[in-house]
């Protein structure tokens, strides 16, 4: 696979900004005051962010077994799917439904989006994709696994299958992978040059962050690079981001809560009549119930606000898992509306 010709010619004859950080006594380089605020005092507030997130891509690197060259940092991973789409172009394709910013992103930049069903177990229906794959050629497929909103991943070996068919990139866009456990895109990433995984800290308690990750191939990782603006992700956002990915212990904690929290939901959530709740490997529920409409209603004016997917799937709607206390009373409003 050449990654060079998949790039979209604009793109591939684009150098990156440069803004490298040189060692120096005085730096009267970059325009900035002199003067910061002294309300966050470990951080210059006067300085540009360092542009390339060094010690951030290196921390994030080593846990993923990865290179520092690997890893491409995003003011959230829909930062790092609109550089995707900027470099290589469309058709873009993915199973719906899904995320709904891979279409949303390829139609801003003008870019075609194709969109194939999944099958009636939220699973890649490979007899209707693969086709289109070969006839097509979309330049990249998005992969949402566990997937949103329906929760579940996809089978590995159909996702396998659809990495070898591609002449384009797939990405396996893994924002909920914390909650799966499973682990299997990054350590293929040696063996398929057009595999691209991305990972996002929202989910883990730093949505408000807004860090994001690519994991690829050098080549893929430095031309996507030359369309990230350069300062995309703030100094603040890096040092918090460094810090609680030092103090694992924590981050596990939640996360742990969230998994045996979702259990206990979902085992009541099945007990109810008229509620079918769809196996998830994520931090939410993605459930059926009659009426979801004015189920979604209902629930709100009791303080419950849960979304409403009925526009994706009839007669569905999404929970995310809270806290034990926030859960209980979602499960005890919806008992009552019921
Ligand atoms: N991918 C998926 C599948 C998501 O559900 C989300 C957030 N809803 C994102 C990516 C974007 O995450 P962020 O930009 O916060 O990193």
């Amino acid at each position: 696979m050449d990654i060079n010709k998949l790039v979209k010619p604009n793109i591939r004859s684009l150098r990156a900004y440069q803004a490298e950080e040189v060692p120096c006594k005085v730096k009267l380089d970059a325009n900035e005051s002199p003067y910061g605020t002294t309300v966050l005092k470990s951080i210059e507030t006067n300085k540009y962010p360092d542009p390339e997130a060094k010690a951030l891509r290196k921390l994030f690197a080593r846990d993923c077994k990865v290179k520092a060259e690997n890893v491409l940092h995003g003011n959230g991973s829909d930062e790092l799917i609109s550089c995707l789409i900027t470099t290589f172009g469309g058709p873009v394709l993915y199973p719906v439904p899904t995320f709904s910013m891979y279409g949303i992103i390829a139609q801003a930049q003008g870019e075609k989006k194709i969109e194939v069903p999944l099958d009636k177990h939220f699973d890649i229906d490979l007899g209707k994709m693969l086709p289109l794959i070969k006839s097509r050629n979309p330049k990249l497929i998005f992969l949402s696994s566990p997937n949103n909103p329906t929760g579940n991943c996809y089978s590995s070996d159909r996702i396998i299958k659809i990495i070898k068919q591609s002449k384009g990139l797939v990405i396996v866009d893994e924002a909920y992978q914390a909650f799966s456990g499973k682990n299997e895109f990054l350590p293929l990433l040696k063996k398929y040059r057009n595999l691209v995984v991305l990972r996002t800290l929202s989910k883990v308690g730093m949505a408000a962050l807004r860090t994001g990750f690519m994991i690829a191939g050098k080549e893929v990782v430095d031309e996507v690079n030359k369309v990230r603006l350069p300062f995309n992700v703030n100094s603040l956002s890096q040092k918090v981001a460094v810090d609680t990915l030092q103090k694992k212990a924590q981050l596990r904690s939640g996360i742990r809560s969230i998994i045996s929290e979702r259990k206990k939901t979902m085992k009541e959530m099945i007990k109810m009549d008229r509620v079918g709740p769809y196996p998830s490997d994520a931090n939410f529920i993605f459930f059926k119930v009659d009426g979801a409409g004015s189920i979604f209603k209902k629930l709100l004016s009791k303080g419950v606000l849960v979304r409403n997917m009925t526009g994706a799937v009839e007669n569905c709607l999404r929970v995310t898992i809270g806290t034990p206390k926030e859960n209980a009373f979602f499960l005890k409003s919806l008992k009552q509306v019921l």
